[in-house]
Order: structure tokens, then sequence, then C-alpha cells
């Protein structure tokens, strides 16, 4: 089962993505304040002692749990290949061309040999003719363009960002509202690319 339950804290903030037994766990230590959205999972547990009655947990697409609180904007959150590729929908942003992530790489704007840094907003998605193309040099010595500016993803993309699986509807509508404004992150799904 590969359904993802989104842990979010008590103020509304996106904390984590959950597996159903860590989300049952919370619900048995009643740590839950409340549940939202779709019903994706009912668990079977025990039977009561007293009733002989079997109980059942029912689990929501999005839980609210008192406790842990993620420090949103303190530290930017790790930057991987797989999340910089989904950034920018598997599009390189100097010829447009959309590619598998097999044959994408991660571009330097400014070069590391140069000074740069490899920092969210120094680094775009890349297919490997255009990197190779564009090697060491700084952008205007190219003449090379870029289709899009590079930037770092506040925790509620990024939790979007690295999802492996599919993310429900009512999960990615939640996580949308709190995109920053120059998030170009779109589900497969969803409307094509925008630039
Ligand atoms: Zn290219």
């Amino acid at each position: 089962m590969s359904v993802r339950i989104l842990r979010i804290n008590t103020a509304g903030s996106p904390v984590e993505w959950l597996n159903w037994q860590q989300a049952v766990c919370l619900h048995a230590r009643d740590l839950v304040s409340w549940t939202y959205g779709e019903e994706v999972m009912a668990v079977h547990g025990g039977h009561s002692r007293q009733t002989g009655e079997q109980t059942i947990v029912h689990l929501n697409s999005i839980i609210a749990c008192k406790g842990k609180v993620h420090q949103n904007g303190r530290k930017s959150p790790p930057l991987t290949n797989r999340a910089l590729f989904r950034r920018d929908q598997n599009v390189c942003l100097y010829c447009g061309e959309h590619f598998d992530e097999v044959q994408l790489s991660r571009d330097h704007v400014h070069p590391l040999s140069r000074g740069g840094k490899d920092v969210w907003t120094n680094v775009v998605t890349s297919c490997r003719r255009c990197n190779a193309r564009k090697g060491h040099a700084l952008l205007g010595e190219m003449s090379m363009d870029l289709l899009a500016l590079p930037y770092q993803p506040n925790h509620a993309e990024y939790l979007a960002l690295t999802h492996s699986g599919r993310i429900l509807g009512d999960q990615m509508a939640f996580l949308r509202r709190q995109f920053s404004a120059n998030s170009r992150f779109r589900l497969d799904n969803e409307d094509s690319i925008v630039a």
C-alpha cells in the first residue's frame, strides 16, 4: 500500500508524509486533533475484551496533530537532483525540451568553478547537451538564456516535490495553497507546464 497521509500541525502547516502505520500510531496515542480530506483506508485492529467488537481506525488523507512543528523557512530543503528536476518539470531550462530523469543533469548557472554555490537559487535542470555546451561559462559569455529563474521551494512545495507516489487531490489542493508565488510545480495530470 503506497498511500501517504499528509501530517499537518494544528496551525495548519504541512509537516511530513506518513505511511499508514505511522498514522495509526498517532491515532492510537490520541495525538490526532482533527482529520480532513477523503478516507483513504480503514485499518482493523484487535477485539475489545469487554464488548468483543473489533476496533477500526479510519484514516483520512490529511491529519492534524499536536506536537511536531516544522520550522518553516528556517533552513532550506535538501537539494537533490530528483527534487530539482521535478521543480523544473523535467524540462531543460536552456533548450526547453522535456527529458527523462536519467538524461538530465544539475547545471550551476554561476559555475562552481567560478565561485557559484550549490544552492536552489543557482541550479537549474539541464539536458546533458546544453550542460556540456555551457561548460564553465557564464550565461552572458555564451549568449544563453534561462527559460525560467531558479528558486528555492518552500516546505509545502518540497513535500510535493519529494512525494514518490500519487498525491491525492485534496492533499495537493491543501499544499498548493501554501506554495510560494514563484512555484512552477504541477502534477502530471494538472495543466501543462508553465515556464
Ligand atoms: Zn537542453
